[in-house]
């Protein structure tokens, strides 16, 4: 956004009909989904609405909140709007079978004032997020052909908190990924091992003394 400033603060914007790089964006506000994908390996599928469809990201390991944490992002195949709804299961055989949840869904505005077909062509998107989850400025930045990072902008909603661990549930249905199997006719199994693992209360240091 630097690069706006010299821009925005030579014009009065009260002044003038046309509208500023801010206004526009806000006009562009489209949906953005998240889909937790337990595959045949567990990643979460990224989606941005670009022009009536979804345009997709498969991220092994999740978004993460900490800016100086680069999530490896791979493009995959547009999918269709409707698809940012889906939460259930794919059979097998099919493509991409496994259990499927609505991990995280909002809705996501372009900045710099870049329409999002120029931004996917430079391979260079920064963008809004107001979801339940993921919030503030993130950037998708392309390393080479197919590979991209995610990455969080050091804001306000920044911060080192593990979200997957803390927030593994759907925002659509609050299941986990096995009770979604379990719902479903899924590999209920499979699923589980895709939601995290329990953690156990530490024990009282004097508990622990008497064990020693
Ligand atoms: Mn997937």
């Amino acid at each position: 956004m630097e690069t706006l400033e010299p821009h925005r603060r030579k014009r009065h914007f009260e002044r003038t009909a046309e509208p500023s790089a801010k206004r526009r964006a806000s006009k562009t506000r489209h949906v953005f989904v998240v889909q937790k994908h337990c595959a045949r390996h567990l990643h979460y599928d990224f989606r941005l609405e670009v022009d009536g469809v979804l345009k997709s990201w498969a991220v092994p390991k999740g978004p993460s909140l900490d800016p100086s944490v680069k999530r490896f992002a791979v493009a995959v195949e547009d999918h269709p709007l409707a698809y940012a709804e889906f939460e259930g299961v794919i059979p097998e055989g099919e493509y991409g079978a496994g259990t499927v949840m609505v991990w995280d869904r909002g809705t996501y505005n372009l900045e710099g004032g870049m329409d999002a077909d120029a931004a996917l062509q430079a391979g260079q998107l920064s963008f809004t997020l107001r979801g339940r989850k993921l919030k503030g400025g993130w950037a998708l930045v392309r390393m080479r052909d197919e590979n991209w990072l995610l990455v969080k902008h050091r804001d306000r909603f920044a911060s080192t908190k593990d979200i997957e661990s803390d927030a593994p549930t759907s925002v659509a249905s609050q299941r986990l990924l096995r009770q979604i199997a379990a719902d479903e006719g899924g590999d209920v199994v499979k699923a589980a091992t895709g939601d995290p693992v329990r953690r156990r209360r530490a024990a009282p240091t004097g508990m622990l003394d008497a064990v020693r």
